[in-house]
């Protein structure tokens, strides 16, 4: 496999998993980084996800050092947790904005290729959040929970092309995100996952991959949960 792909927050934590799986394959990766040291050994280009401009600017960038995207990545996303009567319209407005419209703004300009190529893989990351619902996570879960309709649409307008669209919904799992909970509410999580633990973030690249893959050319639309079966399978 060499194909270009593009992972949005693939400089750290999950995103970064996935980028050096998919790298180690012999796919040829790029990454978007806003904010912190680019990763070594893999393409990394500028771009916040708020900004529509500067995802076209980013899309650029890679097709001319790899080439169009044929496996997009959909990783990039925030929490501002707190309960909802403390939740400003800001805290609201903010996750939606990152999680939910910057995925449509991703997935909206890799279309251009996908659709003219007539093949191509779509993983979006959403979380169990979006399906069993998270004290705390109003803003977060409504987002991830919009990340699994716009991918089943999305699979469904896709399909006659020839174009996957896939989502993985991790549970908790071991990156800077788990590590900013407070402690008590990490160990009451992973109290409830019958794993007895959190996901390392190559466990949730390992499903990506799969998903990214040729074998998996007959899934679409599916949402794939790496919960330690906290979910048992939902
Ligand atoms: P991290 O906080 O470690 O990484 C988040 C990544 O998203 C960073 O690369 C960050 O970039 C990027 N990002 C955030 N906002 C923007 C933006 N506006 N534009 C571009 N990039 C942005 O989190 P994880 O690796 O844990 O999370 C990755 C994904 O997995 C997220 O969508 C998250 O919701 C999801 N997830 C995580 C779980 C967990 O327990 N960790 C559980 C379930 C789902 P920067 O470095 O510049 O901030």
């Amino acid at each position: 496999m060499s194909r270009s792909v593009l992972v949005t927050g693939g400089n750290r934590g999950i995103g970064l998993a996935v980028a050096r799986r998919l790298s180690a394959d012999g796919d040829r990766v790029a990454v978007t980084c806003r904010s912190g040291e680019p990763p070594s050994g893999l393409l990394a280009v500028n771009c916040d996800v708020l900004d529509a401009t500067a995802v076209d600017e980013a899309f650029d960038k890679v097709e001319a050092e790899q080439g169009p995207v044929e496996v997009l990545v959909a990783n990039a996303g925030i929490t501002r947790d707190t309960l909802l009567i403390r939740m400003s319209e800001q805290d609201f407005t903010s996750v939606i904005d990152t999680n939910l419209t910057g995925t449509y703004r991703v997935v909206k300009r890799a279309a251009r290729h996908l659709m003219r190529a007539q093949a191509g893989r779509v993983v979006i990351i959403s979380s169990t959040a979006a399906l069993s619902g998270v004290a705390g996570q109003v803003n977060y879960g409504a987002s991830k929970a919009g990340l699994i309709g716009l991918a089943r649409s999305l699979a469904r307008e896709f399909a006659p092309r020839g174009v996957t669209v896939n989502v993985v919904a991790p549970g908790l799992t071991d990156t800077a995100m788990s590590t900013a909970l407070a402690d008590g509410q990490r160990e009451r999580i992973v109290g409830q996952i019958p794993l007895g633990r959190m996901a390392d973030p190559e466990e949730v690249a390992a499903a990506v991959r799969f998903l990214a893959s040729t074998e998996a050319s007959y899934i679409t639309g599916a949402v794939v949960p790496v919960d330690g079966g906290m979910g048992m399978g939902h």
